[in-house]
């Protein structure tokens, strides 16, 4: 079972110590950010910082002025690290160490420098600054031409995709103060529909007139933001959590918005999927997926077979037990869990072995640690006992 665990350019860049030190974790690759959108994070040993403030979405690469020159949405650099070319700096430190570097890409999640129109709008007409719309030509211009640039990055064995599909209200940024409304996972899903024009559009293509589904939306959104509780668990099963979409849209129209959302994420995810293997046929493509098709996160919501066929190998969360590598792993390809390895993030590495064990009886093809960067000693200690049982195991 392969063992990976993520990592991010300034946990690198600048610590002449530190490829030496994620060789010595004994993992099969680590998967260097890219692509990132805004953060604050530690970075326990660096000689020269231990908080790194990221204030927007940047590329951690030498961006190609001639790809970007004019386009609606660019990346920008990540300028914070001292360097136009933290990725590869830290790649090139990295392969020098023997370590294997695949490269993580954030797409539609986002913290730009300045709003732009090619975000999410609810039913409300409130814009989501954090959410590209997959519909919108733009996105899918700027996603297929990062897509290209990170296929070029030199020495990657691997590209991770993460946000590759719907985002929406789900956000944990900017002191966010949204759970205020205790609204449902189906509840949140309706919050997360958009309405900008390109999905209008779409809408309208598949028979559902935008304007009566915003009302419909907006009406079934009224008790929960009047603080009537249904009832409902925030978080539930699939099964229940699409069955009370059903009850708030009715139930043909529930179909209907889902199958046009699905048309849309799958078709942008296609023409990414393609702009890699475009660039460098060889090149494995993971995908970040939740099996509950609904859900518009950083693992975004799919039809786990469908998905399974557009890329090389899934990527689910597991920081909170193995339901979603259950639910994925006879999608029909290799699918890796997430695994939460920073105990001050919430991480427990005492039984990190065990839960390993769990994913691996269930099937996993790998396990991905959150995070090799953020660790502490003693977090960093687990890893490397857990690489040395399980690199190279069946
Ligand atoms: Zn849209």
């Amino acid at each position: 079972m392969q063992t990976a665990a993520y990592l991010y350019p300034w946990d690198v860049v600048g610590d002449p110590a530190a490829p030496d030190l994620v060789a010595g974790l004994g993992l099969d690759h680590v998967v260097l950010a890219a692509v990132y959108h805004a953060t604050r994070a530690v970075t326990p040993r660096h000689p020269h910082h231990r908080v790194v403030t990221a204030p927007h979405t940047a590329a951690y690469y030498t961006l190609d002025p001639h790809r970007w020159h004019g386009k609606q949405l660019r990346p920008s650099p990540g300028l914070w690290t001292g360097e136009a070319d933290p990725f590869e700096r830290a790649s090139a430190a990295l392969d020098a160490a023997r370590v294997r570097v695949h490269a993580w890409v954030v797409l539609n999640h986002v913290d730009l420098p300045a709003p732009v129109p090619h975000t999410v709008v609810n039913a409300y007409g409130d814009r989501y600054p954090w959410a590209l719309c997959p519909a919108q030509d733009a996105v899918l211009e700027y996603a297929t031409g990062v897509a290209a640039d990170v296929a070029g990055l030199p020495g990657i064995g691997a590209v991770e995709l993460e946000a590759a599909g719907w985002f929406g209200a789900d956000h944990a940024g900017a002191h966010d103060k949204t759970g205020a409304a205790a609204l449902s996972s189906a509840e949140r899903y309706l919050l997360s529909l958009c309405f900008c024009d390109a999905c209008g559009s779409a809408y309208a293509r598949a028979g559902v007139e935008p304007d009566p589904l915003r009302r419909k939306v907006r009406a079934s959104l009224m008790p929960a933001f009047a603080g009537h509780v249904r009832g409902l668990a925030a978080d539930t099963d699939t099964a229940s959590e699409l069955a009370e979409i059903d009850t708030l849209l009715g139930v043909d129209l529930a179909a209907a918005v889902a199958s046009v959302r699905q048309q849309i994420a799958e078709g942008y995810r296609s023409v990414v999927v393609a702009a890699v293997r475009q660039r460098r046929a060889d090149l494995p493509v993971l995908l970040h997926v939740n099996p509950r098709p609904h859900r518009s996160a950083a693992f975004t919501g799919v039809n786990a077979a469908r998905a399974a066929r557009s890329v090389d190998a899934l990527v689910v969360n597991c920081w909170f037990g193995v339901d979603n590598l259950l639910s994925t792993v006879d999608a029909g390809a290799p699918v890796h869990a997430s695994l939460l390895a920073v105990s001050g993030l919430g991480g427990s590495p005492a039984d990190l072995g065990g839960r390993v064990e769990s994913i691996r009886a269930a099937g996993a093809a790998g396990i991905r640690l959150y995070h090799a960067g953020m660790a502490t000693d003693a977090d960093l200690a687990a890893i490397r006992s857990l690489s040395a049982e399980h690199r190279s195991t069946p």
